[in-house]
């Protein structure tokens, strides 16, 4: 049976690291932090996964989180002010939204009650050629700043070399609920706002992120010191959402509204990336990119650990079929988990320029007809079938015909 080092316990490397564990096959994951350091850690990152991600939780034997309490039901999509955009949609399945720093450690100790190996360092590129020594393949799930120098920026995949947003993330009391949960998405004149409830170790809490236009108002909350001054932080945070995002807003209530816990908020900016997706290493043996490591998208359009996860169990079935695990079988893989990104990274880049005439289209008639609403906002869970969607004027054009012809 061939045994894989897996470098990284994110949510890439941990659903490919159980998935092969179901398999039978012997793999050791390598992390940089300890699953107690993660758990004490700050906020990584504000993820919503959908449905096909939570299926793929039910195979794993990891939906902890599955009950009616953590369904997010849809979303409601508001337009810049005056476009008269407005709609809610249902997904297609309820999604959900897990504090990383507690689903990373419940899955890490679900994988050693599986009898899975985890080793806590921090190999740096020489260090993954030392651990790939000692087993047949390498899989780098090392997230977005590890790998760099191991799989270089692909340029002909890669549009852009600079952040397109000013992120500000951040969990916060007093946001009001509401029944069902859906995500609160906002387009604004100057940059995104979107918002729902996660599973913390507090119970649920809201969880906003806001993606700054550079130059925008809003890009001062991502440099804004908000351990220093957090009350100074929370009052321009929402003076920001009154003037750009009132409905938003409007579920806001003063004097509760704070940030979960002081630390608990994000902030930075994401190049959009697409590197090679693998490397021979100078041991000979072969090491595959995975996750963020390998495509880095804007979490604009929230798909980042839904792809990772895909992706996971895509790489897994190719590794369970059998090497021997050299450039070929790297490059074999590295094709079929394109088709899976191929798509997510188009659309997410697509969202982070000016939206084109005929997407500005769909969400009228999505505005006019609850029936494109709700056959739009599943594409959430289907990135293929969403770019399909949006791609071309004339592929919406055509699945607006079918859309609202056979309902
Ligand atoms: C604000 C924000 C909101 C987001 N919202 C969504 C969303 O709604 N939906 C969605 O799907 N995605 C979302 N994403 C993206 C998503 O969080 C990431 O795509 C996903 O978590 C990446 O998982 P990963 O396992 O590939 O990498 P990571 O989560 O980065 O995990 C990599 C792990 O490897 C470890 N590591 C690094 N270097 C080494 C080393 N040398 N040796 C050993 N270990 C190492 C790191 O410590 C880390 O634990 C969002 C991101 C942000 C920033």
């Amino acid at each position: 049976m061939p045994d894989i080092a897996i470098v990284g316990a994110g949510i890439s490397g941990l659903h490919l690291a159980l998935r092969l564990q179901q398999a039978g096959l012997t793999t050791t994951v390598y992390a940089e932090r300890s699953a107690e350091e993660v758990a004490a850690g700050r906020p990584l990152s504000l993820p919503v996964w959908f449905g096909r991600t939570r299926q793929r939780e039910r195979e794993l034997g990891v939906a902890h989180w599955d009950g009616p309490d953590n369904q997010v039901r849809g979303v409601n999509f508001v337009g810049p002010a005056g476009s008269g955009v407005g709609f809610y949609g249902d997904f297609d399945e309820p999604a959900s939204g897990v504090d990383l720093r507690i689903y990373l450690p419940r899955l890490t100790a679900d994988y050693l009650e599986r009898g899975g190996r985890v080793e806590v360092l921090r190999p740096e590129v020489a260090e993954i050629d030392r651990v790939s020594r000692d087993h047949d393949l390498v899989v780098a799930a090392s997230g977005r700043a590890a790998t760099t120098g191991l799989f270089p920026r692909d340029p002909d995949r890669s549009p852009y070399t600079v952040p397109q947003r000013a992120l500000t993330a951040g969990l916060f009391h007093g946001i009001a609920s509401v029944d069902p949960s859906f995500v609160h998405f906002q387009v604004t004149e100057v940059g995104e706002v979107f918002s729902t409830r996660l599973v913390t170790s507090d119970g649920p809490v809201h969880g906003m992120v806001v993606e700054a236009l550079p130059g925008s108002p809003f890009e001062q909350l991502a440099s804004y010191d908000h351990m220093a001054d957090p009350a100074g932080f929370e009052k321009t945070l929402l003076g920001l959402l009154t003037v750009h995002a009132p409905e938003l807003r409007e579920r806001i209530t003063d004097g509760e509204f704070a940030i979960r816990r002081p630390g608990d908020v994000i902030q930075g900016g994401i190049t959009p990336t697409v590197r090679q997706g693998w490397t021979t290493l100078p041991s000979g043996r072969v090491a595959l990119a995975l996750g963020d490591a390998w495509v880095l998208n804007d979490p604009l359009t929230g798909q980042g650990a839904n792809l990772g996860s895909a992706c996971a169990f895509e790489m897994a079935e190719l590794i369970v079929a059998g090497g021997p695990f050299d450039a070929g079988f790297a490059e074999q893989v590295a094709e079929r988990l394109w088709r899976l990104a191929e798509p997510v990274v188009a659309w997410s880049n697509m969202h982070l320029g000016p939206p084109p005439e005929h997407l500005n289209g769909l969400l009228a008639a999505a505005t006019a007809d609850p029936r494109v609403a709700h056959a739009f906002i599943p594409n959430f869970n289907h990135p293929a079938a969403m770019w399909d969607t949006i791609k071309s004027p004339e592929a919406t054009r055509s699945w607006l015909d079918t859309v609202t012809t056979s309902a």
